[in-house]
């Protein structure tokens, strides 16, 4: 069994690095992104696990729905980022 070494993901910290949201459905497979400004400002500083639950397919209405940060929208090309990171500035 692997260990559970990413912290869950919050609104605030997406915000904090100006990324986006990326939705996507897992039964039909649409997807968008999303800023997570507004969602913020709604929902406080939630964790994606909770937010996810608000959000529903338009073209199929599954409720299946799988959040990341948009990390390619914001130019972050690496593609995996740990915490241990530094920021880009
Ligand atoms: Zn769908």
């Amino acid at each position: 069994m692997r260990k559970a070494s990413v912290e869950p993901v919050r609104l605030g910290w997406l915000v904090e690095r100006r990324l986006n949201l990326w939705v996507w459905c897992e039964s039909c497979s649409h997807h968008k992104v999303v800023a997570a400004a507004p969602l913020y400002k709604k929902y406080g500083d939630a964790p994606l696990s909770a937010v996810k639950h608000k959000f529903r397919c338009a073209p199929c209405g599954g409720r299946e729905i799988f959040l990341r940060p948009d990390w390619h929208g914001a130019g972050w090309t690496r593609g995996v980022v740990s915490k241990h990171d530094k920021l880009p500035e």
